[in-house]
């Protein structure tokens, strides 16, 4: 979140409006309707403080994961919980460091460099931009503290062979813990395939973080949780999550979505089609793009990336950008179809 924050694109443009806001892969699709229908009576419930809600909500999670209450711990998004995890993990082991794939989203890594740990970033795969997960898993030595692992990964929206993942994911546990965040799995084709929390079920030494900001809509309301062992979760809460930080407001809405069907497959249809639309729009103005199983894509750009976020911005579209593998590339975020529209006609221009 704090990287989202941090990007430019957040700049007003110097003239006219922002016509659509593609830039921090937010879902405009939420907060669904039965969570909208309940705020306004958590509010008027503000002045009591929260706490059964907060155990009836990680109760609800824990029985559709398929895990022990003790195995689920919330908080405002899970950003905080990949800070938490950082701290834990950092302090744990002095001088210690993270394993990442590179690029990938960088806040727990962030985090834990702020207090002395060391990062080891491993690039992508050449042409797939996928996790290397056979060179990740050579760098791990005595002095790891943490693997980090992003799937789908934010900025490239790769997917990683669920197969593979949880061949690694059973391997590396037995000797380091592994941190798999999955903030946007609801967007592949099949979350509980893509997911690793069966690798939790087996007892081993892996997190899942999930967050409600993506397919739900809520990145505003702030609400997170990371999925491991009892233990773990115990000694990350120490440092964040926890009951404490979540609003009455955002857990029931919270409570009201969490299983609502009806609104999931809304909300991913809606981005689905808006990213066929992307799809069309970057092949008809001769683009390629990596193929997502996310709320955004990421393609490569034939200018400078700052030149080009301005004079998208121009256009009243803001987008992100990056630089790796020699080349700069832009993030584009799934809005509504008339967000989308603008995007496609401000690319026409910028083009
Ligand atoms: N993880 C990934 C991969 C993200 O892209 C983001 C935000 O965009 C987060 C975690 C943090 O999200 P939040 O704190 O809103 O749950």
């Amino acid at each position: 979140w704090l990287d989202e924050a941090a990007a430019p694109a957040f700049v007003p443009p110097k003239t006219g409006a922002l016509k659509a806001r593609l830039s921090a892969n937010e879902n405009p699709y939420g907060p669904s309707p039965k969570a909208l229908k309940v705020i306004n009576e958590a509010a008027q419930e503000g002045y009591l403080y929260p706490f059964q809600y907060a155990s009836q909500l990680r109760k609800m999670i824990a029985e559709q994961e398929g895990v022990s209450e003790e195995q689920i711990l919330l908080a405002p998004g899970s950003g905080s919980l990949l800070i938490a995890a950082a701290m834990h993990y950092t302090y744990a082991k002095p001088g210690g460091s993270i394993i990442s794939a590179d690029p990938t989203y960088e806040q727990l890594m962030r985090a834990a460099v702020q207090h002395g740990a060391k990062w080891e970033k491993v690039p992508l795969t050449a042409g797939g931009y996928d996790h290397n997960l056979a060179e990740m898993e050579k760098r791990i030595s005595d002095n790891t503290s943490l693997v980090y692992v992003n799937n789908p990964n934010n900025p490239t929206g790769v997917t990683i062979d669920p197969v593979a993942l949880r061949a690694f994911v059973d391997r590396v546990s037995a000797k380091k813990p592994v941190f798999v965040d999955e903030a946007y799995i609801h967007y592949t084709s099949d979350p509980a395939k893509f997911s690793v929390i069966e690798n939790i079920k087996k007892g081993q030494n892996v997190l899942v973080a999930r967050t409600f900001s993506k397919i739900y809509g809520m990145a505003g309301l702030r609400l997170g949780y990371l999925v491991g062992q009892p233990d773990t979760l115990m000694a990350i809460s120490k440092w964040g999550g926890g009951p404490g930080g979540l609003t009455m407001t955002t857990i029931r809405a919270g409570l009201a979505c969490y299983k609502d069907e009806e609104f999931i497959k809304y909300s991913l249809s809606k981005g689905l089609e808006a990213r066929e639309y992307l799809y069309e729009t970057l092949k008809n103005n001769g683009y390629t793009y990596l193929p997502s199983g996310t709320n955004f894509v990421l393609f490569p750009i034939r200018m400078k990336g700052d030149d080009f976020i301005g004079k998208m911005m121009e256009q009243g579209v803001s987008v992100r950008q990056w630089k790796f593998d020699g080349q700069y590339w832009c993030r584009v975020s799934l809005g509504t179809m008339p967000q989308m529209q603008a995007f496609a006609d401000a690319l026409k221009v910028v083009s």
